[in-house]
Order: structure tokens, then sequence, then C-alpha cells
């Protein structure tokens, strides 16, 4: 990045002007969008964005280089993850490798050359949801929470980034590990009032003519069940669907198609209970650069690991963490292809919010962490729910003192009596961390959980045994949660390869996609 002389009061007000301009609405894009009915229209506006893009960029006095724009774009969005889910698994992972010294392991995208830092917040709320600041990051606009691809009033229709290149001959490929009709997913393509319009979107997604989309399954494909089964009309547009490790295998450059995992369930497994032979986020992103390499114009790849967020919304941060490494090495794929193409390549990673509220040092350890803890946990809490329901099925009448032995197992927790088997001190229950597991116990065996302010509060939502159970060890290993829900907390953009410098500084979510315009209008 190349800052001029001017005086830092310059910088800022330009910066705030931007921000302003792009808050009130004031672009062309949302006013022209609406009636973008013919191929002319579209061109106009297309030159009306790129001079905003490029009116902005010079008020932030931010050089952009005289090199044509990137060929080839990854996008990699962490739902959910903000600065401290990406430390704790830099934690965790130096934990693991310097034992008693305090280092940490850097992920290969935190060593990335340029890092900005993004403000998350929607129009209707500082503490949005994924539709609307996944819309934001792709049309440059802000809308209401819970809507994709339309503005503030609902209905314009907001073309996004990807949809733009598409016209322009440019391969798309969008790839997430929970289902591809899913808010952040859904943002590249769809424009609907409503995240949970999922068989409307599912439509949308078959006729977005996108090239690639892999990851996990559709939500509701079959409609309100007399409706044509998503799935179908997929095929009828041209898309092979996939859903077999062989089948996987056999995707070649070209092809035109649905990547499914074979073990997704709606969404894929958490890394931290897949199987080992699993097609992984990094596989798909492999996958996905197989499929769209091309000479001609390039590709653009939008890719979310979306299981960070439910992991933060269930306040389990082993299966937070280890999403994030499984994000993190998805990424790599992209630095192998920046490698060969480095001039070409733009690799950008972020978040679109945060999730859980969550910090690294919490009151009960003060200024201690011992992230070695979590090890001890051995499924996620999407699995262990499972686990204990089974459980409560086969043994209805279960005391607490029944369930000791599958809490050991699964998280290594033991009560004092126990301590001996404890495979360390720190991991035996403490009196108050034992009533507390006690009560949660009691409480997940009634028929149904009491919805008093207290349970909410103590829960969730979630089952109370389970999230107990990540609440303790969590705190144990020195980890806090303040909610089950999205929080205001700024996110992270780190950036490499082709005019990555212009994703440095602090700006709003939708300078995102004014940065990414100027880039590929640049050209
Ligand atoms: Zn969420």
């Amino acid at each position: 990045m190349k800052l001029t002389k001017k005086s830092g009061i310059t910088l800022i007000s330009a910066s705030v002007l931007a921000g302003a301009l792009a808050f009130f609405g004031e672009s062309v894009v949302a006013k022209e969008t609406a009636i973008v009915t013919t191929e002319e229209v579209k061109k106009e506006v297309k030159k009306e964005i790129k001079e905003e893009a490029a009116q902005k960029n010079e008020l932030e006095n931010v050089e952009i280089k005289e090199t044509s724009g990137p060929k080839y774009i990854f996008a990699f969005v962490g739902d959910g993850m903000s600065y401290v889910q990406v430390n704790s698994a830099q934690v965790y992972n130096g934990t693991r490798d310097y034992k008693d010294e305090v280092s940490l392991t850097e992920l290969n995208f935190t060593q990335f050359p340029i890092t900005g830092n993004m403000y998350t917040q929607d129009a209707t709320s500082f503490s949005p949801d994924s539709a609307s600041t996944a819309t934001s990051m792709l049309t440059g606009e802000k809308t209401h929470s819970g809507v994709i691809g339309l503005g503030i009033d609902k209905t314009t229709i907001l073309e996004t980034f990807p949809e733009m290149l598409k016209e322009d001959g440019y391969k798309i490929g969008i790839v997430s590990t929970v289902t591809l009709n899913h808010a952040t997913p859904a943002a590249s393509y769809a424009h609907t009032e409503s995240r949970n319009n999922y068989y409307d979107i599912a439509i949308q997604m078959a006729y977005s003519n996108f090239d690639y989309f892999a990851g996990g399954e559709l939500s509701e494909a079959d409609g309100d069940g007399t409706q044509k089964n998503a799935y179908k009309v997929m095929e009828d547009k041209g898309y092979d669907i996939v859903n077999t490790k062989e089948g996987f295998n056999e995707i070649k450059n070209g092809d035109k198609v649905y990547a499914i995992s074979p073990d997704a369930d709606g969404a894929m497994p958490y890394s931290l209970d897949e199987k080992s032979d699993a097609i992984t986020l990094a596989d798909f992103v492999e996958k996905g650069i197989e499929v769209l390499d091309n000479e001609d114009k390039g590709f653009f790849m939008w890719i979310e690991s979306g299981k960070i967020d439910w992991a933060g919304h269930a306040n389990d941060a082993m299966a937070n963490i280890h999403d994030t490494i499984a994000f993190d090495e998805a990424v790599e794929e992209a630095i192998s292809f920046y490698n060969k193409h480095p001039e070409d390549t733009l690799i950008i990673v972020t978040g679109d919010h945060e999730t859980g509220g969550m910090t690294i040092g919490q009151a009960s350890t003060g200024y201690n962490t011992a992230f070695n803890l979590l090890d001890n946990q051995k499924v996620s809490y999407d699995k262990f729910e499972d686990i204990f329901a089974e459980f409560k099925s086969n043994n209805p009448q279960a005391t607490f003192d029944d369930v000791l032995d599958l809490i050991k197992e699964n998280f290594g927790l033991v009560p004092e009596e126990n301590a001996n088997c404890a495979s360390d001190e720190a991991l035996v229950l403490s009196d108050y961390e034992y009533n507390k597991l006690f009560n949660a116990f009691e409480e997940s065996m009634k028929p149904r959980v009491a919805e008093t302010e207290e349970n909410d509060i103590l829960y969730g939502g979630y089952d109370p045994l389970t999230v107990t159970l990540t609440h303790i060890l969590n705190a144990k290993a020195g980890i806090g949660w303040t909610s089950y829900s999205h929080t205001g907390v700024p996110v992270p953009v780190y950036a490499i390869g082709n005019n990555a410098e212009i994703f440095s500084g602090s700006y709003d979510n939708t300078e995102l996609f004014d940065k990414l315009a100027s880039l590929y209008l640049a050209e």
C-alpha cells in the first residue's frame, strides 16, 4: 500500500465520507440494479460502479497497481471467525508444539503480508447475521439482518460480485461446509427477503449458472412437498450431482457440478468428528481449482467454513478450533495455487462476524491458560448430544453417577472421589463445577428443559449437560464465552497476491466489495 503525503486528518475524513456514502445507500448500485433488465443497463451500472469504486480508492489514498486485476480470486470466509477464534487455534497449536513455553504456532493465513480490520454491523444491528454481512461483502450495500441480496427496502436486487464476474466470463465456485443454500453461500447467487426461504434459494442456485458448488447438501430440497425436488432442478439446469467419493474423484476440469460430501447430514461433519478418509473442505477447494482452472478469464471462489459459527453458538472451543484449523488447511490449497501463479492470484481470508463472545482468559483462571486440556474432548458438542441422547433412551432412570464414565471418556472430567483416575489433576471437578454439572444433568433428564431466564443464560437452548461440559472444560483451559449469539467484534482481513495492498486498513464490510470491484473493473 502506498499512502500519499496527505495529513492523517484528510485520510480519516475521506474514509468516513466513503463509509457514510455506503451506509446511506447513496451508491448507484442500489438505485440502478432495481431496474436492471437489459445488458445495456447492466453495462452502464458496471461503469458507474467502477467509477465509484475508483473514486473511493482515491479518497482513501490507496493506489491500485497499474497491472490488470487478478485473474484468480479466492475469498475465504470463516463464519463466526474473528480475532479470538483465529488466535485460539494458534494458541492451541502453540501449546501443543511448545509445551511449557508461551509461543503461538501461526496459521498459514495469518502470515499473509497484508492485514485489515473490518467492521461488521448491518443496517439493523451491531451484532449482525451472515445473510446481511455476506450481502454487504458481495454487493457493497447494507441491508437488514436475515436478508440476502436485496437492499434496505427488501426489494431492490443487488447484483453480486460473483454474478458480475460470471457475466464477464469468469468461472465461479461456491464451497461451504454447511448447506449450499445457507446464508453465506446463498449471498453469492440469491436475492430473497429471508434467509429461511431455503427452497426458493435452492432454485436460485440452480439458475445461477455458476460452475462449481461443493460441500454440504441442500436444506429443504423438496420445498413444501408439492414442489419439484431442487436437486432435480439443478440437474435440469445442467449440473452433475455427485455425492460419492468415487464420483468426486472423477470430477474433472470444465465440469458443471455440485459435489456433496458423502458424510454430509445437511452440513458436513465437524472436523473433530470427521472420518480419516473424509472429503475435507481442503479437498473441495483443491477440486474446485481443478474444475475451474482456465486460461481464458480466470475464476472466483467463495469458500465458507460455516461451522466455526455453529461451534461458537454452542460455546464449544474444541470444535471451533478444529474447524478453524481445517479452514486454514483449505487456505493452504489456495496458497499452493498462488505459488504457481503469484502475479495473477489474490487470496483474501476474513470472517463475517464474531460468534459466542469468545475470550482467551476468563474469570476463574485469571491470567492462566491451559489449552492442552482441550485435547480431553474427543467429540464435538453435536456428536456428544447424540451419544447422550442414546444413553438417555437406554437409561431413562439414570442417575448422575451413571453418566460419569461417559463424561470422563468424552471430556476427561472426573469428580473429586475419582481424582486418582484423572489424566491431569486440573480435570478434577471442583465442588462448584460438580454442582453445576449435576444440576445440568438433572435438567437434561427432564422431558423438556424449563423455560426460565436462568436456564436460557446457563444453557442457551442447548442440551444442558453437553453445554455445561464444554463450559467447564473451556473455562479450565482459560476460554470464556459471553453469548450464544453473534457479537459486534470486528473481523480481521488477511490478503496476499495481486493488489492485496488495498485490503489494508480499517473499513466497513461494504468496502470489501468496493475494493474487489475496483480491481475487477480496473481491467
Ligand atoms: Zn451464526
